[in-house]
């Protein structure tokens, strides 16, 4: 666990993994809160995205050059980021988001390491 500080810039809440169990949880935000989003299946796993990103996301295949499936992925963004008018990013589900959101920044993990803020040691 490293001391980490988050300037909310969302640039990390774009394509969210997450597991049945939480799905349920936040399906139930999401209808509470008036939130449509799209469930699939990406390289085995779980993920969700705006329905209105559904084309993009059809889009995507394993023949894909690398480099445009990159850009692709990153230019998802999560149904439940929000952006005020000065660009500081909050998330709508806060109390619900999924493990690997609360995991982001706090891990050693090269997948969990944000590329924007170095972690204080
Ligand atoms: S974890 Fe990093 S990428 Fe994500 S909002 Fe915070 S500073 Fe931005
Ligand atoms: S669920 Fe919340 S914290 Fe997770 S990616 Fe979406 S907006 Fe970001």
């Amino acid at each position: 666990m490293t001391d980490f500080i988050c300037h909310r810039c969302g640039r990390c809440c774009g394509f969210v993994p997450f597991t049945a169990k939480e799905y349920r949880a936040i399906k139930r935000e999401a209808k509470e809160l008036h939130i449509s989003f799209v469930k699939a299946t990406l390289n085995d796993q779980l993920v969700f995205y705006p329905k209105s990103l559904l084309r993009k996301m059809e889009s995507i295949n394993p023949q894909m050059p690398d480099d445009k499936l990159k850009a692709t992925v990153e230019s998802l963004v999560c149904p439940f980021l929000e952006r005020n008018a000065v660009g500081i990013c909050s998330c709508k589900i806060y109390d619900k988001r999924p493990e690997v959101c609360r995991l982001f920044g706090q891990s050693d993990h090269p997948y969990l390491t944000c590329p924007y803020t170095k972690a204080k040691k």
